[in-house]
């Protein structure tokens, strides 16, 4: 190899990347945009009638899940019929597998776009079910926007119709 060869190739590749647009941003100030298909936090749907969970307290994300992530703890009326004490979700654990959203009977569980997962303090991770509803109708409202930047002259249903 003649010497300074190598020189020569760091200025080339120098000169060709200068101008280039960066490809990172100054996160949390600014936020990429995010693949339609993109799998983020599991948020919760808020039942229409009562105001609080859809989550019926079946008790199969539990068991559909691989890493141990979600604890359903539930007790029963005096008339047989249960309710949930407790939906507890350590996003620690959480693998984005979605085998939770896939069981849900009751599509109670609901796939969202949110990955600002940032905490100093691992206890911060573990979420409960009225945490996962917030986190879902945030998702929801930022949506709109989102839609807009999925890619050149791609409709959303088209996303869906990709064998
Ligand atoms: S997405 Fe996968 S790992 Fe995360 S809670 Fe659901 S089943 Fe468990
Ligand atoms: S599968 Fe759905 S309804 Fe059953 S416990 Fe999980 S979130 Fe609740």
């Amino acid at each position: 190899m003649p010497l300074g060869s190598g020189v020569m190739k760091g200025l080339k590749t120098m000169l060709m990347v200068t101008g280039r647009k960066p490809a990172t941003v100054l996160y949390p100030e600014q936020v990429r945009d995010i693949s339609y298909r993109f799998r983020g936090q599991v948020g919760m749907r808020r039942d229409e009638v009562t105001g609080g969970m859809t989550c019926v307290g079946c008790g199969l994300c539990e068991t559909a899940c691989p890493n141990d992530v979600i604890r359903v703890d539930t007790s029963e009326n005096a008339d047989g019929t249960r309710f949930v004490d407790r939906y507890l979700f350590d996003v620690g654990r959480c693998v984005f597998c979605y085998f939770c959203i896939e069981a849900c009977p009751v599509d109670a569980l609901q796939r969202t776009h949110d990955f600002h997962l940032i905490t100093d303090d691992r206890r911060g991770l573990l979420i409960d079910g009225q945490k996962m509803i917030e986190i879902y109708e945030s998702d929801q409202a930022n949506r709109e926007a989102e839609q807009k930047n999925i890619g050149p002259g791609e409709a959303i249903a088209n996303w869906f119709e990709r064998g």
